[in-house]
């Protein structure tokens, strides 16, 4: 519809109803500050809030992307729609009477909007209508199924709106059409009945079954999911997609949630319209429902949005079905996920079911998954006497927050039910960790995860991690192993690998690595000339921060050979809170280490190794580069050095490797 066929009074009277707060702030939390209101902008992705709304101007400016305008402009863009759209939905929602130029086109105008409203009118009183059924006689096995088997309070049954569709093909039918004189074609683009096959007339699409609508975000019936309370297939059964109803847009429960969400920062996904409303009923509001599809990028946003820390639990049964469908349901957002921009965690739960019965069975497999995160194991431990609906808001929050990272949960699924000592469980599970490493963008993120899949990959044995962690560096970034130059360099040149690129992985060898060496300098006195002596003659630094730290302590005890060096460096470590976090662990021996500790000066050379390709590494790039980038036509002196310089870093390197490989076989 042109824009200019709209009255510009109707326009004028939406921009003065139209409040800028209001508009913005069923999308985006905003809080106050100052006399303006501040919040995370939609248009861009940030941590920090610079979205600022101001209530005196009607305007919304962000400071890091620069979008900005007033109401109508925030719908405009936020929903990709047309100005007459925007100004049309807010007209209806402000009760603005819509007047066009023409005549003829303002009588369009409300007849669109009157079948919107339409809608909303019908489908609101098929509510109704499904509540009565349900307190009818008919209606009592859906009631006992609520009452009894999901054990619902009738403030619950009353809060949801759920009902009953009668049995019989034809009984929503008679009473709005033939009763409420309703139009048939109207029930029809409501989903609410289909038109026979033959013979003419419409049936009834839900018939005795359970009723749950589907609400939108003002609260609004847009649809329904109705339950068999027989042996009808399906089991449930949703309205189809109509004018106002899209699944991919719409989660269930999000009206009732949203406030919930803000206030715990957290957004909880479940798989059923029943898991959502048990949790609503036991106190935990911020959990919506997926209408049992993938999630849909549009279904996220939209959910997140109400969130600052963007955190999403996914929280679904723990059997096979369960991890099957959080699978599924991870879908579109996996990439988000990997690039940090939903925190997501996973939760495999079940709901309404005895959590004590769960736990109980120590030698279950999926009590064996929940072990390998410990704060996670606590709190169910802590609770598993207890029915999960029987637990109040905070142990629920609790229970929530334990749940563990969804890169964590995808570790647990890789390594269920395998076998690291036998070959073939452990060749699958580390390629299905290469797999994984690789997608994460974050270096940060990934180093650690680098450092965790290659402790367990060596199944506690400390000398093996620095081989694994190894072994997955080489195999996540392709630039660390690289091809022999070639001679005629003068002509050809090959393909030009990114310093950066290998630089990120680096970080997680140089841990175990300086780590290792600090630990065996701090535990064994023998030993501590010949680390030092070796360290002196390769000119090798400690490269990562907290490693220097320890090292630098380290030497400024050294100089009094009367103290114990252990107990006096781990004294003076305690004043300096930040450092000790990361080098803690090193004051330490169990009794894996203990053993590893026999045989010392392979580890050293190892460790030693390490750090020289390291750095080594740094140099092949650095002079390669500088090779690359020089004409060897006009500077070929130049060139002649840069090329010795590389390629006998290269050959170090290669040296480098042989004793690495040697100290760690003899390792083994
Ligand atoms: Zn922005």
């Amino acid at each position: 519809m042109p824009t200019q066929r709209l009255h510009p009074d109707t326009i004028e009277e939406v921009r003065q109803r139209a409040d800028i707060y209001d508009v913005v702030s069923e999308y985006v939390v905003l809080r106050k500050r100052g006399k303006d209101f501040v919040g995370l902008c939609p248009f861009h992705n940030e941590k920090t809030p610079s979205f600022t709304v101001s209530q005196t101007k009607q305007m919304y400016y962000c400071f890091g992307c620069q979008a900005g305008g007033n109401a109508i402009k925030f719908l405009m863009e936020l929903e990709k729609t047309s100005f007459s759209e925007v100004v049309l939905d807010l007209a209806r929602r402000y009760q603005v009477p819509v007047k066009t130029l023409e005549f003829e086109q303002t009588q369009e105008l409300q007849r669109q909007l009157s079948l919107r409203e339409q809608l909303y009118e019908v489908l609101a009183l098929v509510r109704q209508f499904y509540q009565h059924a349900l307190k009818q006689p008919q209606g009592e096995k859906a009631l006992n199924y609520l009452l009894s088997d999901r054990q619902l309070s009738e403030f619950t049954i009353q809060q949801f709106g759920l009902g009953y569709a009668p049995a019989g093909w034809e009984t929503l039918y008679r009473y709005l059409v033939d009763n409420k004189r309703y139009p048939a074609q109207l029930l029809e683009q409501a989903g609410l009945i289909k038109p026979r096959k033959s013979g003419g007339g419409y049936y009834d699409v839900f018939r005795d079954r359970l009723m749950i609508p589907i609400h939108d975000i003002m609260g609004r019936v847009i649809g329904f999911g109705g339950r068999t309370l027989g042996d009808d297939q399906p089991k449930y059964l949703n309205s189809p997609e109509t004018e106002l109803f899209n699944k991919g847009k719409t989660l269930f429960a999000l009206d009732k949630a949203k406030t919930g969400i803000s206030q715990m920062d957290q957004a909880v996904v479940v798989e059923g319209y029943f898991d959502a409303i048990a949790l609503h009923a036991a106190g935990i509001n911020n959990v919506v429902a997926s209408l049992g599809t993938a999630l849909s990028l549009e279904q996220i946003k939209l959910v997140l949005r109400y969130t600052e820390s963007k955190e999403l639990l996914l929280n679904f049964d723990a059997d096979k079905a369960g991890v099957n469908a959080t699978e599924k349901a991870i879908g579109e957002i996996a990439d988000l996920a990997y690039k940090g921009e939903v925190q997501l965690r996973i939760l495999n739960l079940p709901i309404g079911k005895d959590a004590d019965e769960f736990l109980k069975n120590e030698g279950s497999s999926e009590y064996q998954i929940l072990k390998s995160t410990n704060s996670r194991l606590s709190a169910l431990k802590k609770y598993r006497h207890r029915n999960i609906n029987a637990l109040s808001a905070n142990e629920r929050k609790e229970l929530l927050e334990s749940a563990p990272r969804w890169l964590d949960w995808q570790i647990q699924q890789i390594i269920k039910d395998k076998d690291l000592k036998q070959a073939t469980d452990f060749q699958q599970v580390s390629q299905q960790f290469v797999k994984i490493l690789k997608k994460i963008v974050n270096k940060d993120t990934r180093n650690y995860y680098v450092s965790h899949c290659a402790e367990i990959l060596s199944l506690g044995e400390t000398k093996l991690t620095l081989l694994r962690v190894e072994n997955l560096l080489t195999q996540i970034s392709p630039t660390t192993s690289y091809n022999k130059p070639t001679p005629a360099y003068v002509n050809k040149r090959q393909s030009v690998t990114s310093p950066q690129q290998t630089t990120s992985s680096e970080g997680s060898l140089l841990e175990v690595a300086e780590g290792l060496l600090l630990q065996i300098y701090l535990h064994c006195p023998e030993y501590r000339e010949f680390i030092f002596d070796s360290l002196e003659e390769r000119d090798l630094q400690f490269s990562l921060s907290h490693h220097r730290f320890l090292w630098q302590q380290i030497l400024e005890v050294s100089d009094n050979p009367e103290y114990d060096l252990l107990s006096t460096v781990q004294d003076r470590c305690l004043e300096f809170p930040e450092e000790i976090g990361l080098v803690s662990h090193l004051f330490h021996l169990n009794e894996k280490t203990q053993t590893d500790m026999l045989r010392i000066p392979q580890l050293i050379q190892a460790a030693i190794a390490s750090m020289e390709w390291v750095m080594r590494e740094k140099r092949y790039r650095h002079f390669r580069e500088l090779w690359e980038q020089t004409d060897p036509q006009t500077e070929a002196k130049q060139a002649e050095y840069y090329y010795q310089a590389f390629y006998n870093e290269k050959l170090r390197l290669q040296e480098l490797e042989r004793q690495r490989q040697f100290s760690i076989t003899e390792l083994i």
